[in-house]
């Protein structure tokens, strides 16, 4: 029997959306881009319109830099370090990814390596180095164990000054779990240095925000993506960020079975029941490998591997409409009585 088997059911999924703000809000200017293969929105608050153009017109240029040189499988500055480490090479890294390293490293060591983004080559293996869904069979599972049971590691990376090697070749970058929370931490600060007080990066309902003295919290609503209606909404105040790992819009489906795009690290295999987690935080890209993080844990260990990233706000749904969330996201997040929800309340983080 399939550890990673996951059938569907019809249940609540978390995925966040501005739905709306609270009173007296300045003026807004909300621009989308299309980048990291989904819908960017950026909404300016408070600043004429010519000065929010040109910080999305930055912002735009930025990402599709990040696009190309943290891609795990297209050509730029990754990929050829992924190839490097494939031929047992060193290779001198720009400061443009280094970054990522150190994070990747850190991040990883902290989840007990849930989070695991030098397992690239298990992502590949089931097919999700693609821009579409995967199509056909199931993967070789002898390739799959072989290539778990080479445990690559961000331990196994070492960083010296800008030169980065690897002692175990089976490492391959794939920082899909936490580039999107990087990425919009530096368009914050992007957005700062231009002299932006108030604004909402949202891609594709992983978002960032940033306050300042013309703030007002930011409503957002989580949807469930069979109705598109909104289940539950939450405030995110002054600089809070929220992000959602979820196993419902990237999987592939073999013989009406799903196998989710995250992947345990411990076995190779897909994970199952755990259809989403949502963690708020103040750092985009811990918040981003915490949510992939907790997916990978489930329920029996989110809440120890979210303490030890030092979460304080994080909510997990299964494939039976269970929720599982600590007391301070519970105090915080408002269900609609007529989503149908098991409601698990864990100790404090
Ligand atoms: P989403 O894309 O739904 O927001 P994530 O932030 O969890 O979800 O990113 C999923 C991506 O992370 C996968 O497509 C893959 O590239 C990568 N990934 C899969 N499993 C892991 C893992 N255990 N650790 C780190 N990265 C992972
Ligand atoms: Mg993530």
């Amino acid at each position: 029997m399939l550890k990673c088997i996951y059938k569907i059911v019809l249940l609540p999924a978390f995925v966040l959306g501005l739905v709306s703000c609270g009173q007296d809000v300045p003026a807004e200017h909300t621009s989308t881009l299309f980048v990291f293969g989904t819908k960017v929105e950026i909404t300016v608050r408070g600043e004429d319109a010519a000065k929010a153009k040109a910080a999305t017109t930055q912002l735009d240029h930025d990402f599709q830099r990040m696009h190309t040189d943290w891609h795990a499988w297209k050509p730029g500055e990754l990929s050829n370090l992924n190839a490097a480490i494939a031929a047992g090479q060193s290779l001198t890294v720009t400061p443009f990814v280094k970054p990522l390293l150190i994070q990747a490293k850190k991040f990883e060591a902290l989840s007990d390596g849930l989070f695991n983004p030098a397992m690239g080559a298990l992502i590949g293996a089931w097919g999700f180095h693609a821009d579409n869904r995967p199509e056909g069979g199931l993967p070789d599972f002898a390739i799959i164990r072989a290539l778990a049971a080479q445990h690559a590691s961000m331990s196994d990376v070492h960083i010296d000054g800008d030169v980065v090697s690897s002692t175990n070749r089976t490492v391959q970058f794939d920082f899909g779990g936490f580039a999107k929370g990087v990425a919009l931490d530096r368009a914050e600060q992007t957005l700062k240095d231009l002299g932006i007080e108030s604004a909402l990066i949202n891609a594709g309902g992983d978002i960032n925000t940033l306050g300042g003295p013309k703030n007002k919290s930011w409503q957002v609503g989580i949807r469930d993506p069979k109705s598109w209606g909104v289940i539950a909404t939450l405030d995110l105040q002054r600089g809070e960020d929220v992000y959602t790992s979820g196993n419902y819009e990237r999987f592939r489906e073999i013989e009406g079975v799903r196998y989710a795009h995250i992947i345990d690290p411990r076995d190779g295999m897909p994970v199952d029941h755990i259809v989403s987690a949502t963690v708020i935080g103040e750092n985009g890209a811990l918040a981003d490998a915490a949510a992939t993080a907790l997916t990978v844990a489930g329920p029996k260990d989110w809440h120890r591997i979210a303490k030890q990233m030092g979460i304080k706000f994080a909510v997990l749904v299964d494939d039976n409409g269970t929720v599982y969330l600590n007391p301070a996201m519970k105090a915080r997040i408002v269900f609609n009585p007529e989503a149908k929800l098991t409601i698990v309340e864990s100790p404090k983080l």
